[in-house]
């Protein structure tokens, strides 16, 4: 196979929100396809028609195009192998299933729903495990038991059935996952799996197995979860006399703590969002938190995603996606579960906020302004951008960093009042007042040179004038450089929230 072949797929079932773990999966497909020049291709498949949800298909789709992870082919742009729903494509699949029966490698099955129950139960008692295997479909009524006139009788008469695989008794298969290297399993521990339901709709396995086929998928990149499914996506791809594609199953996301999946209620229970976009479930109402409106950048989240369970090799942490699909190979993925740990995401996004322009940071506060009633003006929040954002992981974090460069204090912080506050500081202020009202030029380091030139002659504690003007301008003891800020907020503003804090503040005494 030329690398310019490679021809890979996400292929999710609506049922619900995607899960951060399945946009990894993804990512690492688009990035393969990336790097070689494949084909990277988006199957809907909805075979299971009692687990569908309205909407999570269109969930999916605005879950990539938020990421910009795109496709070469899919449900949402068509392409040579159309339709790529499954449930669109359910006519074909039959013809699968009926050739497995004719080359002896699939049966049809007629136990009833009781029959199995009884079974089932029986084995309970005996205290072994249940496994639909060969010595069971022995006992049951199908067509490797049962004379061919009298399955054929059955058929015509419309008695349900299901199409089972017919898993070799004992046999060693030997199988290569690119991350796992050899896997080997035995058939003895398999079931027959149901290959075609009594509904007329193929199985996941079915349906998996020949779209991947039809499809011309060169590599199966999917879940860790999938890896039991593997042995039996062989054996079928060797039952229809299939080319057999490259396998490469990855990684488990793990909660912070490292013990077990990562799952939506871990999310709940600590704070974190697990799909990509905020979900609401039809049925309940209830609503998910996502990372776009937690106020990550898209870019960060893929970055961050990309890193778990992968890495270049070397110190690099930072890529965007070019880089990334050059940098990537399955041969770095891990092995073992990789470790969510929600600092680390926040810290991709405060590094892709110090590397976004000052502007396009200014534009996406300028609507938490406008939401608190704050008029300004975009070159005004640049400015102020510029100051703050080293400070904050997400944008909306900026208000907390900033509101006094939009409003004078409405308060001021009562520890730091009781501490900072002193004695002297009121008559200190009034004449830092008097000193800045005839400032000119009123600019961060003019005015820094006078206040430090007034402070040494008076022989002031630096300290305790700083802290002193530092709340009255901003109201507690944050923010930026003072002389920035008074420059920012301009002589006037300056003086008067100098003027208002001294009458708020009163004398110490
Ligand atoms: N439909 C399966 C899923 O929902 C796809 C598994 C695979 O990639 O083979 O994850």
């Amino acid at each position: 196979m030329s690398e310019q072949n490679i021809r890979v797929r996400f292929a999710p079932s609506p049922t619900g929100p995607l899960h951060m773990g399945g946009v990894r999966t993804a990512l690492y497909n688009y990035l393969l396809a990336k790097k070689h020049g494949g084909k990277f291709i988006l199957r809907i498949e909805d075979t299971d028609q009692t687990r569908f949800v309205p909407g999570a298909e269109d969930y999916i789709l605005e879950s990539f195009k938020w990421c910009g992870i795109e496709f070469d082919e899919g449900v949402h742009i068509g392409g040579p192998f159309a339709p790529y729903r499954q449930s669109d494509r359910k006519e074909l699949y039959k013809q699968y299933a009926d050739d497995l029966i004719k080359n002896g490698h699939a049966y049809y099955a007629f136990d009833t729903a009781d029959e199995l129950d009884t079974l089932r139960q029986q084995f309970e008692t005996e205290k072994k495990t249940f496994i639909y295997n060969a010595e069971v479909r022995a006992g049951l009524n199908n067509s490797l038991t049962k004379s061919e006139a009298e399955v054929r009788g059955w058929l015509e008469s419309g008695k349900p059935y299901v199409i089972r695989f017919k898993m070799p008794e004992s046999e060693e298969i030997k199988m290569q996952d690119i991350i796992r290297g050899e896997v080997v399993v035995n058939t003895k521990v398999l079931d027959d799996k149901v290959l075609f339901k009594s509904d007329g709709m193929p199985t996941y396995h079915l349906a998996n197995v020949v779209d991947d086929h039809l499809m011309e998928i060169t590599h199966v990149i999917r879940g860790e979860e999938w890896l039991p499914s593997m042995p039996l996506h062989i054996l079928l791809y060797r039952a229809f006399g299939w080319d057999i594609p490259a396998f490469a199953h990855l990684p488990l996301l793990l909660k912070p703590d490292g013990k077990g999946k990562l799952s939506k209620r871990d999310g709940d229970r600590l704070g974190f969002p697990v799909f990509p976009l905020e979900w609401t479930d039809p049925k309940s109402g209830e609503t998910t938190r996502g990372y776009r409106e937690d106020g990550y950048f898209p870019d960060a989240f893929i970055n961050m995603l990309a890193f778990l369970g992968w890495n270049p090799g070397d110190e690099r942490e930072l890529f965007d996606i070019d880089s990334m699909a050059e940098a990537f190979s399955l041969e770095r993925v891990n092995k073992s579960g990789a470790r969510f740990d929600p600092d680390k995401a926040r810290w991709f996004n405060h590094q892709y906020l110090q590397m976004k322009n000052d502007r396009e940071l200014a534009e996406a506060f300028l609507p938490f302004l406008q939401k608190k009633g704050i008029i300004t003006d975009l070159d005004y929040v640049q400015k102020v951008v510029s100051m703050v954002k080293e400070r904050v992981n997400f944008v909306y974090e900026m208000w907390d960093q900033a509101s006094f460069f939009f409003q004078a204090p409405d308060g001021y912080d009562e520890a730091a009042v009781k501490k900072r506050w002193k004695q002297s500081s009121y008559n200190q202020m009034e004449e830092l007042k008097e000193i800045l009202a005839q400032t000119e030029p009123f600019t961060s380091e003019h005015t820094e040179e006078v206040v430090k030139q007034w402070m040494e002659e008076k022989e002031y504690g630096m300290g305790a004038v700083m802290n002193a003007f530092r709340l009255l301008l901003v109201g507690a003891l944050k923010g930026p450089h003072l002389f920035d800020i008074a420059e920012l907020i301009g002589q006037e503003e300056t003086l008067m929230r100098i003027q208002t804090g001294l009458h708020e503040l009163g004398r110490k005494d």
